[in-house]
C-alpha cells in the first residue's frame, strides 16, 4: 500500500511526525518514505509493506497528512500501473521529457571507435534536430578477443562533442557499478556539457548487484533493456529493482528475444508486447530495432527490416527508438552489419514521423468510438 502526502507535508512537518507515530502502531507493517522532486513541488509517498491487506484503505486515507491512498495490487509495487492509480509516470532529465505519451529517438553508434565518426554522428543528428543519442563506450561482448569498448578514456570527449552539436541525453550501457562513477566524473570533470542515461543491456537484465547500483543514485536515468531468455515478469522485477533502491527514472526497452524462431533476424521480434508493458507499468518503453533485426536486409517493398520493426513498434505506441547508426558501417568496430548511414538519418525520420501521425489517428479514433 502507498499513501501520498499532501504536497505541504514533508518529513519535516509536525503532521509526518504524528503520522509515523500512527504507522509504527500498526502491528506487522514496516514503512519506508520515497520523495520525488518534480518541477513544481516535492511529493512524499510512504510504502507500507508487511501485512498490508489487513488494513482499509479509508481509515489510511484519514491519517494525518495523507492525501491518498493506492492498493498495490500487481507485483511491480513502485513502477507498476494499479487500480486507481493517478501517479505521473513522466520525468524530466537535462531538459528532455520522458514519459508513456512522449517519443524520442536516440539514434547514434553502438559503438564509440573514432573522434571522427563520433563528431560526424553528433553532427547528422544536430543538422536532424536530434538531441539525444546512444553511444557505447563498455561492451558486453560475446566474444574475449573481440573489441570491448573504449572504456572510461573515451568518456571526456565524447561529452564534450556531444555538448558541441547540443546533445542533451546519450544512453550508454554500462557492464559494472564503478562505470557508473566513471561517467559521473568524466561528466564532472568536462563541466557536465551532455546527460548520460544509463543503459543496462540484456546480458545483464538481471545482475541485481548492478540494478541495485543503478537504483541507488538517482542523478542519471536507466535504461532497461528486457532480457533475451527469461520471462517478461522477470524483466519487469528486474526494473522494479531499480525503483526499491530509489531510482524510477526508468525505461524499459523491448530487444527482442533469443529463439530460434528468431531467424531470419538476430531476435524474435517483442515489439507487440509496447502496449502490454505500458498497461502492467508506468514504464516508458523503448524499442530497439536494430538489435531485434541485426540485418540490413530489406522487403520487396524496398524497405530495410529495421525501418519495419521500427514502424511496428512506433504504431503501437512505443516511446523511445534506441537505433543504430554509422557514418561507415563497413569501418564499424561493432554491429556494423546492422547500423544504418548518416543518409538513412533523415529518411529513418521521417518514416518514424509517418508511423508515430498513424499511432496518434488510431488514438483518435478509439477515443471517438468510446467517447
Ligand atoms: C546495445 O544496445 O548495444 C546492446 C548490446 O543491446 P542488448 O543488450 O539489447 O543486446
Ligand atoms: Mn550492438
Amino acid at each position: 500500500m502507498i499513501l501520498i502526502l499532501q504536497p505541504e507535508v514533508v518529513p519535516e512537518s509536525p503532521a509526518f511526525a504524528d503520522l509515523a507515530e500512527r504507522l509504527d502502531a500498526l502491528p506487522g507493517i514496516q514503512w519506508r518514505v520515497h520523495q520525488e522532486k518534480g518541477a513544481q513541488q516535492v511529493l512524499t509517498e510512504i510504502y507500507l509493506i508487511g501485512q498490508t491487506a489487513a488494513l482499509e484503505e479509508a481509515e489510511m486515507a484519514v491519517l494525518p497528512g495523507v492525501d491518498r491512498v493506492v492498493r498495490v495490487s500487481e507485483s511491480y509495487r513502485i513502477l507498476g500501473r494499479h487500480r486507481d492509480d493517478g501517479r505521473p509516470s513522466e520525468f524530466i532529465y537535462n531538459g528532455v521529457q520522458f514519459g508513456q505519451d512522449t517519443l524520442h529517438v536516440l539514434a547514434g553508434l553502438c559503438a564509440v571507435d573514432t573522434p571522427e565518426h563520433v563528431e560526424r554522428m553528433m553532427r547528422a543528428l544536430r543538422d536532424n534536430g536530434q538531441v539525444c543519442t546512444r553511444m557505447g563506450a563498455y561492451k558486453p561482448r560475446t566474444n574475449p578477443y573481440a573489441f570491448q569498448g573504449h572504456g572510461a578514456a573515451c568518456l571526456p570527449w565524447v561529452f564534450e562533442l556531444a555538448g558541441k552539436y547540443g546533445i542533451r541525453v546519450i544512453a550508454m550501457e554500462i557492464t559494472r557499478e564503478a562505470h557508473i562513477e566513471e561517467i559521473q566524473d568524466a561528466l564532472a570533470r568536462t563541466g557536465h556539457p551532455t546527460g548520460v542515461m544509463l543503459q543496462i543491456g540484456t546480458r545483464n537484465t538481471q545482475n541485481f548487484e548492478l540494478l541495485k547500483a543503478a537504483g541507488r543514485q538517482r542523478d542519471m536515468p536507466v535504461l532497461l533493456k528486457r532480457g533475451f531468455g527469461i520471462t517478461l515478469d522477470e524483466s519487469l522485477n528486474a526494473a522494479e529493482y531499480l525503483a526499491s533502491e530509489g531510482n524510477r527514472n526508468v525505461i524499459f526497452c523491448l530487444r527482442g528475444l533469443k529463439s530460434h524462431m528468431g531467424d531470419p533476424h538476430r531476435n524474435l521480434l517483442d515489439f507487440g508486447h509496447v502496449p502490454v508493458v505500458k498497461r502492467l507499468t508506468r514504464m516508458p518503453v523503448g524499442i530497439d530495432p536494430s538489435h531485434s533485426v541485426g540485418t540490413r536486409h530489406a522487403g520487396p517493398d524496398g524497405i530495410l527490416d529495421v525501418f519495419h520493426a521500427t514502424a511496428q513498434g512506433i504504431i503501437a505506441g512505443a516511446n523511445l527508438v534506441l537505433v543504430d547508426f554509422h557514418p561507415d558501417p563497413a569501418k564499424a568496430l561493432v554491429d556494423g552489419a546492422q547500423a544504418l548511414t548518416l543518409q538513412e538519418l533523415p529518411i529513418f525520420l521521417e518514416d518514424v514521423r509517418i508511423a508515430r501521425e498513424a499511432y496518434a489517428q488510431r488514438r483518435a479514433l478509439q477515443r471517438r468510438v468510446t467517447a
